[in-house]
């Protein structure tokens, strides 16, 4: 008798520790039974029926990888009724008995119109932005941050050097996570995410007269892009009104590549593997979730109904601390 099967895709942003993730996927499946497959280009590829039959082996040496070896997409078409229907009618051509959906909020809610037509899926969070409310944590957000470290520190060697102001814009369209935990981590003297209201004068330029009150000379300012601000007539601005020489760096795509750390890599091993048991037990619509140190799971629409609210108190550390 043919083996059941199981497909894995990933979707949205690509995040580093997507690879380590779909590997867990295909070896944990195998070893529990199932022939597993792999879908490209998210649910793009589901809609042209591009599965890739996975073994153990077509999974070597990817867990250090970043980017991801599936390949991802967007699918305005996968959104509509018929894109839906096509979708389930292709996973039930090729036999498939459910699905692990790697990506984000946006491919949960693909995840979710899936299980509705009987195609059971497990979503599996990955995303730089560590924007999804049922998790503590998202991959790829370690490796991110560590990057995002790992540049302003270069940064801020040369606006040192320079006596120089050096504005930073950081991914986050809607969440603060890594500004927040990226200027702590880098000293940054102002920190604006999206979760707190952007007073320029209040948050920048009142903080730098202050510092520069106690001889202070660099700065390091940090922007979450979904503030709405932009960088480069930050810089204008602060320069303007502080006398100090500003310069404007956009860090853009260099914050998603590069090989995951150690904590992505183990977190998605763990919850690939996680989905792939809640697969096995015939449980669908759910969203795997690290919450502290452990790996849970919630029903898909209760996760995308949650908020997520930044933590004020580290909000407000950081700045106490960075003056
Ligand atoms: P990231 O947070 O990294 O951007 P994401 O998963 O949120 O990842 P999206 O572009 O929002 O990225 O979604 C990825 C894909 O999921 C979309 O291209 C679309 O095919 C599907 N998708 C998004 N929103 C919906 C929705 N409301 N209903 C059904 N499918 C959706």
């Amino acid at each position: 008798m043919a083996k059941d099967a199981i497909a894995v895709l990933t979707s949205g942003g690509d995040a580093p520790g997507m690879n380590a993730a779909v590997r867990a996927v295909v070896r944990s499946g195998i070893n529990k039974g199932f022939n597993v497959l792999g879908i490209k280009r998210g649910y793009r590829g589901l809609l042209k029926k591009d599965f890739v039959e996975m073994d153990l082996r077509s999974v070597t040496n990817i867990l250090s990888l970043g980017g991801t070896i599936l390949y991802t997409a967007r699918s305005k078409e996968f959104q509509t009724p018929e894109g839906i229907q096509h979708a389930a009618q292709n996973c039930m051509d090729m036999g498939v008995k459910g699905v692990v959906v790697i990506g984000g909020d946006g491919s949960f809610r693909g995840a979710r119109d899936l299980s509705e037509r009987g195609i059971p899926c497990v979503g599996v969070p990955g995303t730089i932005d560590n924007d999804i409310a049922c998790c503590d944590y998202t991959i790829g957000y370690d490796t991110c941050l560590n990057t995002i470290m790992d540049m302003v520190d270069r940064i801020r060697d040369t606006s040192e050097s320079h006596d120089r102001c050096a504005v930073i814009e950081v991914m986050g369209r809607r969440a603060g996570y890594l500004a927040l935990n990226a200027g702590i981590a880098c000293g940054a003297t102002s920190i604006l995410i999206p979760e707190v209201e952007v007073d320029i004068e209040k948050h920048v330029i009142e903080r730098m007269r202050k510092t520069q009150r106690t001889d202070k000379k660099h700065f390091i300012i940090i922007v979450a892009e979904g503030c709405g601000v932009d960088v480069h007539e930050l810089a204008k601005h602060i320069q303007a009104e502080t006398g100090v020489e500003s310069r404007a760096t956009v860090l853009g795509h260099t914050q998603r590549g590069g090989y995951p750390t150690v904590k992505d890599r183990v977190m998605a091993t763990r919850m690939g593997n996680y989905a792939v048991k809640l697969l096995m037990n015939n449980i669908g619509n759910r969203v795997v979730a690290a919450q502290k140190e452990d790996v849970v799971d919630y029903d898909i629409f209760e996760a995308l109904n949650m908020t997520k609210t930044i933590d004020m108190n580290l909000y407000n550390i950081a700045h106490e601390v960075s003056i």
